[in-house]
């Protein structure tokens, strides 16, 4: 079965997340391994990678995930290009040090160079990002995006086109966000529409490059573009995708991590919804 979880604060620590994360009943979490508003950060010392590694072991936590820095763009063509290869491959060794498998990063925005003249500065930071990185195995998960702005990966062929450039399909992979796939087009709530969108990601991606849902209702119209998450079931999207993935054996053992607002009904809220959807 698929896992569910949700996106957790590392405050007070990193393996605070874990306790978090219990505390709300997830199979799965995702952190940010630092402050994602900014650039640097001293890497985990050796005590700290321990403690982080017991607490995991120690939780009912099946799947750790790291969020990337919102500040990296893959796709600039300017110095902040060479900036963001680096922050990545820190966060890169951090999640490899912590024993974490899977680093979601945002693919880039163009800036105005145009979307294909972007993916190829995409591919190009991959190429040394996953060189610079050889001697782990975390696997960049390049996340579906809203499409606000020239922001890119609002389209599965986005994708198609970064990967292709490369020839590392085992440190690469795809993070799907169910509320940016609708904003940027892609409806799942029927159950036709939810088997033609599988069978696009199996023809220009590959099912098996996918490791990670990210669980998100959305505020905003199917293909509006823009990025608003809201509780699920609360938002345009329903329940009904929310329950295709969780009853889809295609994911199992795939963590679906929350994104939606920490007001209201919370992650409590929404994780018991998530579970009863999936009957259990
Ligand atoms: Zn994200
Ligand atoms: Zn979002």
């Amino acid at each position: 079965m698929a896992l569910i979880g949700a996106h957790v604060s590392i405050s007070g620590g990193l393996e605070k997340g874990f306790l978090r994360g219990e505390y709300l009943g997830c199979e799965a979490i995702q952190i940010f391994t630092k402050n994602q508003l900014q650039w640097r950060a001293s890497p985990p010392t050796g005590a700290k990678c321990e403690s982080f590694q017991k607490a995991w072991k120690e939780s009912q936590i099946r799947e750790v995930v790291v969020h990337a820095s919102y500040l990296v763009n893959m796709a600039s063509n300017t110095e902040l290009q060479q900036r963001s290869i680096n922050a990545l491959v820190d966060e890169i060794v951090v999640a490899s040090l912590l024993g974490i498998d899977y680093l979601v990063v945002h693919p880039g925005s163009h800036g105005g160079i145009g979307e294909k003249a972007g993916l190829k500065q995409i591919s190009d930071s991959l190429v040394s990002i996953l060189d610079r990185t050889d001697h782990t195995r975390v696997k960049i998960l390049l996340e579906t995006m809203a499409g606000q702005g020239t922001t890119l990966g609002y389209k599965l062929d986005h994708f198609q086109v970064i990967l292709d450039e490369l020839d590392r399909p085992d440190r690469l992979g795809l993070c799907l966000d169910t509320s940016h796939l609708f904003a940027s087009g892609y409806d799942l709530s029927k159950k036709n529409q939810y088997q033609n969108f599988k069978r696009k990601v199996h023809t220009l991606i590959g099912l098996e490059k996918v490791f990670c849902w990210h669980f998100n209702d959305s505020k905003k119209d199917l293909g509006s573009m823009i990025d608003r998450h809201e509780h699920i079931g609360s938002g345009k999207l329903g329940l009904n995708p929310f329950s295709f993935i969780l009853n889809d054996p295609q994911w199992d053992n795939i963590p679906c991590i929350l994104e939606t607002p920490k007001t209201g009904i919370g992650d409590e809220g929404n994780l018991a919804l998530l579970r009863k959807l999936r009957g259990y």
